[in-house]
């Protein structure tokens, strides 16, 4: 059995990509003139003056910023893992745990913000650790519903790897439950997505479940 937590990851893990480079109209990361437009319609609307000192430059921020939240439409799973896929022959449980997780929901467009824990149990095939991380961060930097985000890392590991099962629960506070609506600060969303042995074997189920709850003393 392999667990690794998300601060024993190797080197080439990176929370965030470095911003992409100024495009013709000065604006980062793909950021485009309309999106600042639509940001000072908001402004307006909330019954600000964007040309008061301290908002001038928010329109640009915002658009560059919601650009870098959701870059996860600009990335593909074949770039993403890029020849970092080994066959090592190794079968027992992976489990990644307390993967920070940064992500937008679809419905209000406020964050929600929690942890992954991802598992699989291998045929031959392996995913360098990072990897793994890196793949939920792809498919959460889009807007998202947190059901759909679980279900998306569980089938693209099961595509990939082609394990005997992977096992995905994300533990999630989202910020239009927290701030608005019902305002229950301490409330928190557990997701699942269970494929294969994981879903089949209810006591490899149990082991995984057992395993993410298990807090880490070092
Ligand atoms: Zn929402």
């Amino acid at each position: 059995m392999t667990i690794a937590h998300k601060d024993a990851l190797p080197a080439d893990w990176h929370p965030s990509e470095s911003p992409k480079p100024a495009n013709g109209n000065g604006l980062k990361n793909g950021a485009t003139p309309e999106m600042t437009d639509a940001v000072r319609t908001l402004l307006l609307g909330v019954g600000e003056d964007p040309d008061r000192d301290g908002l001038e430059r928010t329109p640009k921020r915002v658009a560059e910023a919601l650009k870098f939240l959701t870059s996860g439409y600009d990335q593909s799973i074949e770039e993403l893992l890029n020849g970092a896929i080994f066959d090592v022959g190794h079968d027992e449980m992976v489990l990644v745990r307390d993967i920070d997780l940064f992500s937008m929901c679809e419905h209000h467009m406020l964050p929600f913000i929690g942890r992954a824990h991802v598992a699989y149990i291998p045929k031959q095939k392996v995913v360098g650790l990072s990897k793994i991380a890196r793949i939920v961060e792809m498919f959460a930097r889009r807007l998202q519903v947190q059901e759909r985000l679980t279900r998306q890392v569980a089938e693209t590991l099961q595509e990939v790897l082609q394990p005997h099962g992977v096992a995905v629960v994300i533990e999630a506070s989202h910020m239009c439950m927290v701030m608005r609506g019902v305002q229950k600060p301490n409330s928190w969303t557990v997701t699942s997505s269970m494929v294969g042995v994981f879903k089949d074997d209810p006591r490899t189920r149990q082991e995984f479940l057992n395993l993410i709850q298990h807090r880490h003393s070092f």
